[in-house]
């Protein structure tokens, strides 16, 4: 075999089929039909095989990741810092979202509110939500891609294989050799993958080119300005004071499962891609597996971006104006809806019903959002997937901080 033969690097491969894409999509404007009827179902393909492996990726990982730790102590101190990463920085997207919002406000157009119609599903109460995270079957949070309840039970069956000890050894080496075997089938599907961005990519650029350019733009461009400020400020400060990362290095290292996310705008879809990277840049492997799956699922911040800029845009459409106690009870809806968002395309868009429900404001605000929803999402599955990473690396030297400490006591 000849083993000088270089091939491009997958990264490097997604790029240009991104730009591909998006030149085909733009071509391909006045033929919409055909971009959805024979390219996209391509790029559904793909999806559906990434759905596939996300369930057994998050099952096994969590747990491969908890085994791995041996000490319950540990994953309780790992468990801490990410969710209180995750909250902290949710919380500060919203309000990057709503400052960004309200100064753009005065570009927002106040549009014709009439004729709008949006049937929100009916929101169930919060007791409800909590309740929904803990499985009462085995299969079924598997078989329905219930993604808490796959967390829920990987984390319990880690902790038990822990407290076992020596009996659980043959369930352990199962249980890691699962997780290798996963890891290759995901693999194998990644190789796939400039094929799935170019036929995801295409059809959304061809429905929606126009409408890019049409009124919502000005909201559109807000939202893209706070997702970049968060990543640049936020994540960077973050990654620098506290992963002990170059900003530069981090981004540059994150840029394959950026374009991935942006393609594709599911988190759990890009997870696998999200592993990979983190692990190159230097985060420690049973960090990753349990703090990215875990984000893929509950950590949002794009999503709560979106969701603070949306709801300044449908209240100054409708001619409504929030006050500053609004502002708080929207930087704590949009917290805890972010965090049911599930991963996936579009399902920010049905949590916005909840944060403008919040606040009082009209549900039908939503179908002025809806038509292009799909170019909000690829901005904030990017931003999301980022903010999962950023808090791997952060783990990860902690961690490494206070076993050096340890060692050296
Ligand atoms: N598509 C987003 C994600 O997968 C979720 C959302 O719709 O906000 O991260």
């Amino acid at each position: 075999m000849d083993k000088t033969k270089k091939h491009l690097p997958l990264a490097t491969q997604i790029f240009i089929a991104l730009v591909l894409g998006i030149i085909t999509g733009l071509c391909m404007q006045g033929h919409v039909e055909i971009a959805e009827g024979y390219i996209k179902p391509w790029g559904t393909i793909f999806l559906n095989l990434l759905k596939f492996i996300v369930v057994p990726i998050v099952l096994f990982s969590i747990m491969s990741g908890i085994i791995s730790m041996s000490d319950i102590k540990k994953v309780g101190s790992i468990g801490i810092k990410t969710v209180v990463y995750y909250l902290c920085t949710t919380a500060v997207a919203i309000v990057i979202g709503l400052v960004g919002g309200n100064l753009f406000k005065g570009f927002f157009p106040i549009l014709e509110t009439s004729d709008l119609s949006y049937e929100a599903a009916p929101s169930s109460p919060f007791m409800d939500t909590i309740v929904g995270i803990f499985p009462s079957n085995f299969i079924a949070p598997l078989s329905e891609a219930t993604m808490l309840q796959v967390i829920v039970m990987a984390i319990l069956i880690g902790f038990a294989i822990i407290l076992v000890g020596d009996e659980a050894a043959p369930a352990v080496k199962g249980i890691n050799s699962f997780n290798t075997i996963f890891m290759k089938c995901m693999e194998l599907i990644l190789k796939l993958s400039p094929i799935g961005v170019f036929c995801l990519i295409c059809p959304v650029v061809a429905a929606n080119g126009s409408a890019i350019l049409g009124s919502l733009a000005m909201v559109l461009l807000t939202a893209y300005i706070c997702y970049f400020t968060h990543m640049l400020v936020v994540y960077s400060l973050a990654v620098r004071t506290m992963g002990g990362m170059s900003p530069v290095d981090f981004l540059k290292g994150q840029l394959p499962a950026m374009i991935f996310a942006f393609s594709s705008s599911s988190s759990v879809g890009t997870l696998p891609i999200n592993m990979k990277g983190c692990e190159k840049m230097g985060a420690d492997k049973e960090v990753t597996s349990f703090v990215l799956p875990l984000g893929a699922t509950i950590n949002m911040d794009g999503t709560a971006i979106y969701q603070g800029v949306c709801a300044i845009f449908i209240a100054a459409c409708y001619g409504i104006h929030l006050n500053l106690s609004q502002m708080i009870t929207i930087v704590l809806t949009a917290t805890l809806a972010s965090i049911g968002t599930a991963g996936v395309p579009g399902a920010g868009m049905v949590m916005l019903a909840m944060v403008l429900a919040s606040v009082g404001l009209p549900l039908d605000g939503i179908a002025l959002v809806a038509g292009v929803d799909r170019i909000f999402d690829m901005g904030r599955t990017v931003v999301n997937i980022t903010g999962d990473a950023s808090c791997a690396l952060i783990v990860s030297n902690l961690e490494r901080k206070k076993a050096a400490k340890k060692d050296a006591s």
